[in-house]
């Protein structure tokens, strides 16, 4: 494979035993990202379906990506993931290089 296309290419997930639940990343994504009642952030599907599953993955929107990454790179709890589709490997989050 060459060089990916933008669309799908990054997948994000939430570690809800670290959130703050600040809502940081409600603000900067909230198509991505919305509280459930217990007060954490979960992810949403690309339909706009919370997916209320701890620690379930979602595409990133390609217009989304900066938000979504600048989320990751700012969250509180260091409990947001970004990781690239093709290969697991995260991109933004604590987990990142
Ligand atoms: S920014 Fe991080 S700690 Fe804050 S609500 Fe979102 S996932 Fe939770």
């Amino acid at each position: 494979m060459s060089t990916q296309t933008e669309t799908g290419e990054l997948e994000v997930w939430v570690d809800q035993d670290l959130c703050t639940g600040d809502g940081l990343c409600v603000q900067y994504a909230p198509e991505v990202f919305e509280f459930d009642i217990d007060g954490l952030a979960y992810v949403k599907s690309s339909t706009g379906e919370l997916l209320q599953n701890p620690g379930v993955r979602t595409d990133v929107p390609a217009r989304l990506r900066l938000e979504v990454i600048d989320a990751a790179k700012e969250c509180p709890g260091d409990c947001i993931h970004v990781v690239r589709s093709s290969d697991d490997v995260e991109v933004a989050g604590p987990d990142a290089d």
